[in-house]
């Protein structure tokens, strides 16, 4: 675990004061068109879905390790290495571009997020945007960009990181990599790993195969004490509605809401529709659809989320009920023990369903496919961001809606690499506005003027971080 601290600073580990340290890192701006412009030049390896005339009004199409993912890292590494600093990849392909301070020995403040695009989940047809992570590693690079033009001497090293597969789209297991890192997931399940679907010879490849196939499984051991942060940084599309709403400009993340994914099945009889009355059906169907509904209930009122994304039935007929069903159920809560209420509500709900409500009954199985709890960001870096977010708001038109604050608490609805950080290194997140809310989808956008005011955000809250270091 790395230290944190509020200390005092400024100080050379021999005292001496030197005078690029001592600027005031206050003035530093970023550069929004040079920002952008990045930001679209790596959008080359990948894009795909165009939906506007402009060349980058295209969505992306780039699966972890595929052949664009390894154009990118690439691109990636050349930009980092443009500005001295010593790019490393470790056995997940992560790779940590590092520029140095005055105590070079010490861990770095680290600024994180993913290139890989597409949207999440196992899927086929990845259909990514332009800035769901490619805008946290972009930003991260500008703000060492906004070092260099300054010749800015940072006490400790800072630097950015590109963590491989967070979507978890090619290979079905979302943070994979920053989960190995944190010690969280083991190296021989991520490496075991298989792809969703087979590529063009049929064969379904592993993770560590695609890592060597594209020259990417490093020598860095994937191990939060072997390469560890001083603290990690994130900002992030908010991925909601929230900000745009309520025209505020940045969300000051404190934590990521618990959430579970289920399974169930419903079992049921298949039966014709036209010969078997009402009461002596087995409708898995009807069933499910009430206990998807009865969810949808408990989670409102419990002011948490119950989604069902999958349904499937068997046999699949018009005629016919289904004897089986599958549906999936995605649960959410920003607390813990309110997330287990809304989960054991449900299981009370849908057993009375399956027994008593669905005519002659059914059966009804759960199986937990996943289980991420509740995440709280740390302290001192929270108290870096909301200082830089009043700093850059304090220069921006005062547009609220509710006449108040430009930035804004928020909890993260989705996970993110942030929340394995979170168990290794202090870390926080910072949101950006999302165009009606909308990401993991070609349209997804974010304005220039929001993007670069969440990099400022970031560049404050690194720099703030890493002058109260101490070592
Ligand atoms: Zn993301």
């Amino acid at each position: 675990m790395a230290t944190t601290t509020n200390g005092i600073n400024g100080h050379h580990p021999n005292g001496v004061h030197t005078a690029a340290s001592s600027k005031d890192f206050s003035s530093f701006k970023v550069n929004q068109s040079r920002l952008m412009d990045h930001i679209h030049d790596g959008c080359q390896f990948g894009a795909a879905w165009k939906y506007g005339d402009d060349p980058t009004e295209t969505g992306m199409a780039r699966l972890a390790l595929n052949d664009a993912d390894k154009a990118v890292r690439q691109w990636f590494t050349t930009k980092a290495e443009s500005m001295g600093c010593t790019v490393t990849v470790d056995e997940m392909g992560n790779q940590f571009a590092v520029r140095q301070g005055k105590n070079a020995s010490a861990p770095p403040v680290m600024m994180g997020s993913h290139l890989d695009a597409d949207s999440n989940a196992p899927q086929t047809q990845p259909t990514g945007g332009r800035y769901d992570g490619i805008l946290g590693v972009n930003a991260g690079l500008e703000v060492l960009r906004v070092l260099e033009d300054n010749k800015y001497v940072s006490e400790g090293n800072i630097g950015v990181v590109n963590w491989t597969n967070e979507e978890g789209a090619r290979f079905p297991m979302m943070a994979v990599s920053s989960g190995v890192w944190a010690g969280a997931v083991s190296l021989e399940k991520a490496w075991n790993l298989a792809e969703v679907s087979a590529g063009e010879d049929g064969n379904k490849k592993t993770m560590k195969q695609e890592l060597e196939r594209i020259g990417y499984l490093g020598p860095v051991k994937c191990d939060h004490s072997e390469n560890p942060f001083a603290a990690h940084f994130e900002l992030h599309i908010e991925q909601g509605p929230i900000l745009e709403a309520e025209k505020r400009r940045v969300g000051v993340v404190k934590g990521v809401q618990a959430f579970k994914w289920f399974e169930i099945e419903v079992s049921g009889r298949d039966t014709h529709a036209g010969t078997t009355p009402f009461y002596a059906r087995k409708d898995s169907m009807l069933c499910a659809a009430k206990m998807i509904v009865e969810s949808n209930r408990i989670a409102k009122a419990a002011g948490g989320l119950a989604t069902t994304g999958i349904l499937t039935q068997e046999p699949g007929s018009i005629n016919t009920m289904a004897h089986t069903v599958h549906f999936t159920l995605d649960i959410r809560h920003v607390e813990d023990a309110v997330l287990e209420t809304i989960r054991k509500e449900c299981e009370t709900a849908f057993a009375k369903i399956a027994k008593d409500d669905s005519e002659a009954g059914c059966k009804v199985e759960w199986k937990e496919l996943v289980d991420s709890p509740a995440v709280k960001f740390h302290e001192d870096c929270i108290k870096a961001v909301e200082e830089a977010a009043e700093e850059v708001c304090s220069d921006l038109p005062k547009t609220a809606t509710d006449g108040g604050s430009l930035w804004k608490h928020m909890i993260s609805g989705a996970g993110h690499d942030s929340c394995y950080t979170n168990r290794r290194c202090p870390t926080s997140m910072i949101f950006a506005v999302t165009k009606d809310g909308i990401s993991h989808n070609p349209v997804e956008y974010c304005s220039p003027e929001d993007c670069a005011v969440g990099t400022q955000v970031l560049l404050g809250a690194v720099l703030r971080f890493d002058k109260r270091r101490k070592f």
